[in-house]
């Protein structure tokens, strides 16, 4: 069930005053999930379902809006409450919760650092679902080393003309608004990009192993022209907002994962107590036992890390080290459990879409939105210095 369970609102007990607002507004979310998005899951994975209207219809619910002031068009509402958002998107559809989740990055980096005009200008259009929104940083050859973009930003007398290009971009070719990051003479800067743009093409829908509903793909710049108020914040700044807008959304990516591994934590606890050997269900060997408690565990862990982070960000903290504490734990806990799920289903797990696609989904978030090898890098320099 997507709905809202007593463990979320015991969390959200303990976290706010207004929890049972929250809890209702939240509960109203996973009913539009189960009902409108979780049915196509199967089908967006296997490509005879597209995503797009799906996607409009849950952000004109409020997913989006949840944690942005309501003078931009959001519903004012904690961080940790759009974090719990996102696990039951993971439920439901791991790859729209994927697009919407980066869509929101992008629309967060136009709020933390845009103009007042550029704010007023994309905020409400993006988080209610009017314009889709693309965060566009990794490269051909740059990825988790982002710093060292290619992509340049040449100024000119009527703004910038960009050049180069961006590497599988979730949204690319159906977004209108793009956060591009592309290297000024005072170093990476970000920009905002208007779709269409005649200096600006789009690959082909790369084939992927799980996240199958978001479309992913090459963003290409060849002269591009955009006006001088297309720069976001300062020149030369741009990986620093890159950086903050990327420690948020790690935060989501885990919670995202939590649901993932829940929607297969609940298939093969289900199937365990149907599936007989030896004349019992499964789910009598304690075997099975063991891996229905470390599944369990692992959610139960992802989740309060991912709330602990949550936290650290609305208590306005550096939190860069628990933003990636959670992710690191959440997606690599989700790849397990969605992998001791296979395992529970069997020969039926490794050849049945609706099972396998979970550790597919799982699978690329230990790699997106910063690899768990370079987040353990961040974490121990972070508590380094932490302990000088
Ligand atoms: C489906 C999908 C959607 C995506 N969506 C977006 C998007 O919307 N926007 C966007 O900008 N990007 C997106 N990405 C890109 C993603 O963020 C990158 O793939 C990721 O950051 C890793 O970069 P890379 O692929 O270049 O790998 P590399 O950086 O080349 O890494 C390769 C390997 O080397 C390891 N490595 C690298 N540096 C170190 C180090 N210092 N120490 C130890 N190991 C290291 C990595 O951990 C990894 O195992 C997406 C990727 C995919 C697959």
């Amino acid at each position: 069930m997507v709905l809202l369970t007593s463990e979320h609102r015991l969390l959200l007990k303990s976290n706010y005053a207004q929890h049972e607002v929250y809890a209702e507004l939240l509960g109203a979310l996973g009913a539009f999930m189960e009902e409108k998005v979780l049915p196509l899951s199967q089908k967006f994975d296997d490509g005879s379902a597209k995503m797009d209207s799906t996607r409009a219809r849950l952000l004109e619910q409020g997913f989006c809006q949840i944690g942005y002031p309501k003078e931009y068009g959001g519903l004012g509402l904690p961080f940790g409450v759009y974090v719990l958002a996102a696990e039951l998107a993971g439920y439901a559809d791991a790859g729209m919760a994927l697009s919407v989740a980066i869509h929101n990055t992008a629309a967060e980096g136009i709020f933390q650092f845009g103009s007042e005009d550029q704010k007023r200008k994309y905020v409400s259009d993006i988080i209610s679902g009017k314009k889709v929104a693309s965060f566009s940083l990794t490269e051909p050859t740059s990825g988790s080393d982002a710093k060292t973009m290619a992509t340049k930003a040449k100024k000119t007398p009527r703004g910038y003309m960009i050049n180069g290009s961006k590497a599988f971009i979730t949204n690319a070719g159906e977004a209108d608004v793009y956060f591009v990051f592309a290297a000024t003479e005072k170093g990476p800067s970000s920009f905002i990009v208007e779709s269409p743009n005649p200096g600006m093409s789009f690959g082909e829908d790369l084939p992927k192993l799980g996240m199958r509903g978001s479309r992913t793909s090459e963003v290409r710049f060849v002269d591009c022209e955009v006006p001088a108020d297309a720069l976001v914040g300062e020149e030369g700044q741009g990986f620093e907002y890159a950086k903050r807008m990327l420690s948020g959304s790690r935060i989501v990516m885990g919670s995202l994962c939590v649901g993932v591994a829940r929607a297969a934590y609940d298939k093969a606890l289900s199937y365990s107590k149907q599936r007989r050997a030896f004349g019992s269900p499964i789910s009598d060997f304690q075997l099975t036992k063991e891996k229905i408690a470390d599944m369990k565990t692992g959610i139960t862990a992802g989740r309060l890390l991912c709330m602990h982070a949550a936290r650290a960000r609305e208590g306005s903290v550096e939190y860069s080290s628990e933003a990636a504490q959670a992710k690191v734990f959440a997606t690599e806990m989700a790849v397990r459990v969605c992998d001791m799920a296979i395992q529970v289903f069997g020969g039926h797990g490794y050849t049945t879409e609706d099972v396998h696609r979970h550790w597919r989904d799982a699978r690329l978030l230990t790699i997106g939105e910063g690899t768990s090898e370079v987040l353990r890098l961040l974490i121990a320099s972070r508590e380094l210095a932490r302990s000088a």
